[in-house]
């Protein structure tokens, strides 16, 4: 079987020891883990079946997840293997070791414009990559976001809220429903890429300012702020990184700024380094 015991006491999956957790899910928890051959470090995380859409029952799904781990990008999480028994999925995953973007805004309060900049070309580019895959994350923030040891952007989950319920989705959306597109809280029929490009808008908004510009403690007032589109550009936020934003946040997807539009906005271009986006 693919589940063992090792001599240490540590539980086996296929050719993986499991160590300590190293973050929790909404469907379960993250742990370490390590190869035994080579005793090389990754993430696990551990998917309950019971708990995810189509998981159990359709092989479909599961030659979805299959396709994950062919996407291969400097700033997306490596999805290097799933192993499955009949009540879980374990995603073996790359091990990223610099935390969470959203806990290095909060410690710095805000970025300044050339370190935003830098992670938010890591960002598109590793979004515009998998869009041209036709997978759309849905669910981008910036704990979903996370830092390697040099400092650049790692896209944690990309792929994966299709597997949910709905119902699931909009826990974690309501976990921080902050950076969900009007769309996706409004039941519309189509829901496309656009969501995606809304909540790197949304992101951009808070490593510049270190606020949000969607917020408050009561949920349907925070939806209601969210489809009305209307935010305020704080007077000391970067004038053409603020005309960015703007066009991002646009209510209406058909309007929004779409990749293309993105990086040849004169804020975007500059420092621009030539491989993130190769033709
Ligand atoms: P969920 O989206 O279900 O909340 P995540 O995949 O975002 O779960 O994982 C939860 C947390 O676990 C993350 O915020 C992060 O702190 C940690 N984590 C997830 N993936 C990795 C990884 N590949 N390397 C290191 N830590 C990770
Ligand atoms: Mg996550």
């Amino acid at each position: 079987g693919v589940i063992g015991l090792a001599a240490t006491g540590h539980l086996k999956i296929g050719s993986f020891i499991i160590k300590e957790t190293i973050g929790k899910g909404a469907f379960g928890a993250v742990k370490k883990g390590t190869h035994i051959q080579t005793g090389y470090n990754v993430a696990i995380k551990i998917l309950n079946r019971s708990r995810m859409k189509g998981l159990g029952t359709v092989t479909k799904t599961r030659n979805e997840i299959d396709n994950l781990q062919k996407l291969t990008h400097p700033h997306i999480t490596r999805l290097f293997r799933v192993i499955s028994t009949p009540s879980d999925i374990f995603l073996v995953m790359e091990l990223v070791s610099g935390g969470e973007l959203f806990s290095y805004i909060t410690k710095k309060g805000f970025l300044g414009v050339k370190e935003s900049r830098r992670y938010f070309q890591q960002i598109i580019s590793g979004v515009s990559y998998c869009h041209k895959h036709m997978i759309v994350h849905r669910d981008l923030k910036p704990e979903n976001l996370l830092l390697d040891q040099y400092k650049n952007i790692k896209i944690a989950d990309f792929g994966l809220s299709n597997y949910m319920t709905d119902g699931d989705l909009l826990s974690t959306c309501c976990g921080s429903p902050n950076y969900a597109a009007p769309e996706l809280i409004s039941n519309k029929l189509y829901v496309g890429p656009e969501v995606d490009l809304w909540s790197c808008g949304v992101i951009l908004y808070a490593m510049l300012n270190g606020s949000l510009p969607f917020d408050d403690q009561h949920v349907p007032t925070l939806f209601q702020k969210i489809k009305s589109g209307c935010f305020n550009i704080p007077p000391m936020m970067d004038k053409e990184a603020a005309d960015l934003v703007k066009i991002m946040l646009k209510v209406n997807p058909v309007e929004r700024a779409d990749v293309k539009q993105i990086i040849k906005h004169g804020w975007f271009k500059i420092d621009l380094p030539f491989y993130l986006f190769p033709e």
